[in-house]
């Protein structure tokens, strides 16, 4: 790039300029969005593959803003991370996702586990092993329905990693490590966190059915999941294909658009009612 004319640099202070004035309106959108709720959750089928039977779902936060329309997480999750928004954001997600999981369980849909993504601010938050408990007695959701995602970066990065994993643990609740495969986690490592499910990456599911280095990838996760008594999932499964290899290599839990896009309250009930008949 030649730089040193002053026409560049304009340009380039410009450019920077409207970023910030683009961040500083869309994080007073997002307060008022807190007050306003504008926010709400949509809930992804995670399914047992092998029966195509429901078996928890994802909740995932949706933004729908009043003048500007759908805001995916995306664009606000990092940016609410920065602010440190998202920590009274991902209490009302936690508070809502188990809110809405109970009343599901009163409505007679048992063993549904519901997931909640916790980022590393909520994580580093050291009030948050009191929200959690707190939310669970509000909410009345008994522990082993809920199941908290954190990546695998998000692990590598705090201070404290297995206290606190323990700490959920003994309450009850299920951990799972997301994005799996993606982060620098020795798999030696990963034995000796206290958790329960190992969350393959999208990015190895992708090309499975057609690429031989994803299904060794993948075979391998199986493998030491399996060797060290853990669950897993695959995400983002698009294709029967990909479902297909998954189980072949011995995955038995899936989540993606072949089974269900991410689903408001009411669509997710039909899902299940429209599952439970088949
Ligand atoms: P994630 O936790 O890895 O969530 C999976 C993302 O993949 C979701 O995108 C989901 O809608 C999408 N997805 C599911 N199945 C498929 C598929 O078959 N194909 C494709 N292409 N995509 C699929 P979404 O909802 O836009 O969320 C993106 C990311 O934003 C999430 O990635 C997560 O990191 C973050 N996020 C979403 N909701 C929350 C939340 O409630 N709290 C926190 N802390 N982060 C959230
Ligand atoms: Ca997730
Ligand atoms: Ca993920
Ligand atoms: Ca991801």
């Amino acid at each position: 790039v030649k730089s040193g004319t002053k026409n560049d640099f304009m340009v380039f202070n410009k450019t920077i300029e409207h970023q910030s004035i683009e961040r500083r309106l869309l994080e007073n959108a997002f307060r008022i969005a807190l007050k306003e709720e504008q926010f709400y959750l949509e809930y992804q089928p995670k399914m047992d593959m092998k029966n195509e039977r429901i078996m928890g779902m994802e909740a995932l936060v949706r933004w729908n803003h009043p003048d500007l329309g759908m805001i995916p997480p995306g664009k606000f999750i990092s940016l609410a991370e920065e602010t440190g928004l998202i920590i009274p954001l991902g209490e009302w997600i936690l508070f809502e996702g188990c809110r809405q999981a109970k009343q599901w369980q009163e409505k007679g849909l048992e063993n549904l586990i519901v997931s909640i993504n916790v980022s590393i601010r909520q994580l580093e938050d050291p009030h948050f092993i009191d929200k959690l408990k707190r939310v669970l007695e509000e909410t009345k959701l008994t522990p082993k329905y809920l199941e908290l995602e954190l990546t695998e970066s998000v692990l590598a990065d705090i201070q404290n990693t297995i206290s606190i994993l323990q700490e959920i643990r003994e309450m009850g609740v299920q951990v799972s490590v997301d994005d799996f495969g993606t982060g620098y986690s020795s798999l030696s490592y990963i034995k000796h966190l206290p958790i329960d499910t190992l969350k393959i990456d999208a990015s190895f599911v992708r090309d499975i059915h057609v690429n031989e280095e994803s299904r060794a990838i993948v075979r391998a996760i199986i493998h030491i999941a399996n060797s060290i008594g853990l669950k897993v999932i695959a995400e983002g499964i698009e294709l029967q294909d990909q479902a297909k290899e998954l189980c072949t290599e011995g995955c038995k839990f899936g989540q993606g658009y072949y089974y269900s896009r991410p689903l408001k309250v009411e669509a997710f009930e039909k899902f299940i009612q429209k599952s439970s008949i088949t």
